[in-house]
């Protein structure tokens, strides 16, 4: 058996992200970026101009922070504490686990399930991305969805309490936590007095301020047929702070002789990994933590319905790079995309 993990960033910055590093930074337009590894990614954060030096250490504390509540690899996490008393009694959490797990019931009904934040049996079965990634065993890929229903959540915001009412019910935000630590940190570089910076969380980017030439930033769309980092297949001028992306050859198994892609996206409805057309879908919004959860039900919606979800969602984008190397925009990125390559083709539904 194979295993392989790619932890590609699928956009790829323009105008110079990362080239330069310094750490007497004088010039507004100077950006100096740190990297950290965190919530199971690399964060990169990069600031334009002065700043203060403690500013990478606290924006770092933060994720940090995020992760220490919600990660279901922590023992001591606060996701962990709601999924041990599964059927049992309600959790009192943190306000920003709380603000998660709200938001990632918001993606959970407006896609109809296909974003389900209780799919966490099924993200545990799968350990898509782990050295122990494994075809799980289809009683067990059935118990696991037995287990999966977001409406069986029940949360008290005034008491911060979260409920999972049924035992076994695992909620997992491994969907939606990246953009969340995105928005926090862009958030709080905007209060240190930060004008201009990039908080790429694994490729869940928030933009803060404008562009270099204080019009939009420039944001390449990765090609997702090259293993380059820097390859890109078109550019988006972003008007809105934040773009995510979900792509199938990010983290996922192979097995020898079989020509399946087992990746970390999957079908509360199957069990198994999405199996469609869609390479990668790109999502622009006004929310980091919203981009990632669309980025993710959309891949699983597909197509025409992942297309409908955004087009009746306000302020929400997205473009889809198809197996067909044909790529698709939602109406209001029409005129903000530009295809730069000429592997690939502007379709339409
Ligand atoms: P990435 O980690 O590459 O940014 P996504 O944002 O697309 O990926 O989210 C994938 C993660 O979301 C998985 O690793 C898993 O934790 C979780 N997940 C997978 N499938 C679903 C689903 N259908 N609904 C909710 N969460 C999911
Ligand atoms: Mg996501």
């Amino acid at each position: 058996m194979n295993k392989k993990r790619i932890t590609t960033i699928f956009i790829v910055l323009l105008l110079g992200f990362g080239l330069y590093r310094s750490h007497t930074a004088t010039v507004s337009s100077v950006p100096h970026t740190e990297t950290g590894y965190m919530i199971g990614t690399v964060v990169n954060i990069t600031v334009y101009g002065d700043y203060d030096d403690d500013i990478f250490d606290k924006s770092f504390d933060i994720i940090r922070d995020i992760e220490s509540k919600m990660s279901l690899n922590i023992d001591t996490s606060e996701l962990n504490e709601i999924n041990a008393n599964a059927g049992i009694h309600p959790v009192a959490v943190s306000e920003s686990t709380f603000d998660v797990i709200e938001r990632s019931l918001y993606h959970s009904k407006v896609s109809d399930g296909a974003f389900d934040i209780s799919a966490g049996s099924l993200v545990s079965l799968w350990q898509i991305g782990s050295d122990k990634a494994s075809i799980p065993p289809a009683e067990a890929l059935a118990d696991a969805i037995d287990t999966i229903d977001y409406k069986n959540i029940w949360l008290n915001r005034d008491s911060l309490e979260v409920f999972l009412k049924e035992e076994g019910m695992i909620i997992d935000v491994g969907g939606i936590a990246k953009g969340y630590a995105a928005d926090r940190v862009g958030e709080y570089l905007s209060s240190r007095g930060v004008e201009r910076a990039i908080v790429d969380a694994g490729g869940d980017i928030y933009l803060l301020g404008k562009g270099s030439n204080g019009g939009p930033w420039k944001i390449g769309v990765k090609d997702p047929f090259t293993s380059s980092r820097n390859d890109y297949l078109g550019i988006v001028s972003a008007t809105q702070p934040s773009i995510v992306t979900s792509g199938v050859y990010e983290r996922f198994l192979e097995i020898e002789g079989d020509d399946t892609v087992y990746h970390h996206i999957l079908d509360p409805k199957t069990g198994y990994p999405v199996q469609n057309d869609i390479q990668g879908v790109t999502i622009v919004s006004d929310s980091t933590m919203d981009s990632d959860g669309f980025s993710t039900s959309v891949f699983v919606l597909g197509l025409e319905e992942g297309m409908k979800l955004v087009e009746s969602t306000d302020n929400v984008e997205a473009i889809f790079v198809m197996d067909s190397k044909e790529v698709y925009v939602s109406s209001g990125l029409r005129g903000l995309f530009e295809l730069t390559s000429d592997e690939f083709t502007m379709a339409e539904l």
